[in-house]
């Protein structure tokens, strides 16, 4: 073990040291890649000198998600405090489902549930858990919002058509589920947005009243907090109205932008989050833990019990329910993904939490400020998102993004909104910097000189 923590540390200064002078690495045609690494498996041991240069092979010429110079997905940076949490998640190889094999993690994860439940507004009633991301976590709210609608599912299986809502601009892992939970994806309605990719309240009525008249079984509301691609924060306190109104599970999918909640400028992003019956949030994206830490809150936790627990005598033979989590998690196993998330908050406090959030709205704005101050570029987000989405000179966003990712210049994507693509830069580094931001604008420029 020695030996490996100290190839460990090896690997890890040499990546260090080469993250520093090339942020981006070349990337190997798939057509080379195999011929290019040592990736073979071999019948018999490998000596040490080959295994090292195979693995480093591959680790050096990994994508490097958490330089200065990624921008291409809802996360990014790299915090040394909840990396030395993950490490140890990995070096103690517990799993999270009883006291007797969890210990004081249990207790450490049950604090950090408490904390969240306690700043959404729920009561102590409510509980929460892990999973593996935000589609599972999202997963655990349709499963336990369905079997609140029907008791007997559990049992009998789904016999209704039942429908649920959620925005056009939502993450796809909700028709995804519904496919899983045997709702159906053809039975999710995507409810309009406006031209900010909010989701239109009144449309979301009418929906639910349609349905109503056909036959329909309305069950579940999903509401977005910070979508994918624009960053738009539906509007919470509405949407729980008409939730209430109609008897309707009311989930928000914080996954993207539920980090506001750590802040007092932002927070007003999810007024009214109270009025929810469950509500997610993925910690690995505004708040800068690896991934993955995801978790799910329902405001009554008999639901996460109705929905998840299950009978297993070889499993859960000691110690309360309420510190054997086994019983509420969708996985038998669990990985410890609360230890990076609690090394991160012990160590930086709730308000250091709060100024990471906000200092990557303050880079969105840098970057706002620097598109609306030259005429060359199109802006197509709002204020109050991490993500800005815009085009360059007319140059077609996909075009631009690829060749920037074969040339090894930046790793940034593109998206869609209402038939418009554009490139979308997320500030979700906590670790850039103003000059970090306009350095990508200068990159991107210089390079859209010299290739189109
Ligand atoms: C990222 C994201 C998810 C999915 O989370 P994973 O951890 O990637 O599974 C769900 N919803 C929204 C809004 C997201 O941005």
């Amino acid at each position: 073990m020695q030996k490996d923590l100290a190839l460990f540390n090896e690997i890890a200064q040499e990546l260090l040291a080469d993250e520093v002078k090339n942020p981006v690495v070349r990337p190997i045609p798939i057509e080379e890649l195999f011929d290019t690494l040592d990736l073979s498996l071999p019948e018999e041991a490998t000596k040490d000198e080959d295994f090292i240069a195979a693995l480093k092979g591959l680790v050096l010429n990994t994508p490097r998600t958490t330089t200065k110079h990624f921008f291409n997905q809802l996360f990014g940076g790299r915090n040394s405090r909840a990396m030395l949490g993950e490490l140890l998640s990995a070096l103690l190889n517990n799993s999270m489902y009883t006291y007797k094999v969890g210990g004081p993690m249990i207790g450490m994860e049950k604090l950090i549930i408490n904390k969240l439940r306690d700043m959404v507004g729920y009561g102590e009633e409510a509980g929460g858990t892990l999973a593996t991301g935000g589609s599972m976590t999202n997963f655990m709210a349709m499963l336990m919002g369905r079997d609140a609608f029907d008791k007997g599912i559990k049992g009998k299986g789904v016999s209704q058509t039942m429908t649920l809502y959620t925005s056009s601009e939502s993450h796809y892992s909700i028709p995804k589920n519904a496919t899983f939970m045997g709702v159906g994806r053809d039975n999710v309605r995507f409810v309009r947005t406006n031209e900010r990719g909010e989701m239109l309240v009144e449309d979301l009525e009418a929906k639910i009243q349609e349905d109503i008249t056909n036959g329909f079984i309305p069950f579940f509301v999903n509401a977005t907090a910070s979508t994918t691609v624009l960053g738009a924060f539906d509007p919470i306190s509405e949407i729980g109205d008409i939730c209430h109104k109609y008897k309707l599970w009311f989930h928000v999918d914080g996954a993207f932008g539920g980090s506001v909640l750590f802040t007092d400028k932002y927070r007003h992003l999810l007024k009214g989050v109270e009025k929810t019956d469950s509500f997610s949030i993925n910690a690995h994206k505004m708040l800068g833990t690896p991934l993955a830490c995801s978790v799910i809150l329902a405001k009554d936790k008999k639901h996460l019990y109705h929905t998840f627990s299950n009978k297993a005598s070889y499993l859960f033979q000691m110690h309360e329910e309420d510190f054997n989590p086994g019983k509420i998690s969708l996985q038998c196993g669990r990985r410890n993904d609360a230890l990076k998330f609690w090394t991160l908050w012990k160590s930086v406090g709730t308000n250091g939490l709060g100024r990471i959030v906000e200092h990557q709205f303050h880079l969105a704005d840098m970057a706002r400020d620097y598109i609306r101050n030259h005429p060359d570029y199109t802006l197509y987000s709002f204020d109050d998102s991490v993500c800005i989405c815009f085009n360059y000179k007319g140059i077609p966003a996909d075009e631009l993004c690829n060749r920037l990712y074969d040339e090894a210049a930046l790793m940034v994507g593109f998206g869609n909104f209402r038939g418009v693509q554009f490139i979308r830069l997320v500030t979700i580094n906590y670790g850039n910097q103003t000059e970090d931001i306009i350095g990508f604008f200068e990159t991107l420029e210089e390079f859209a000189e010299i290739h189109f």
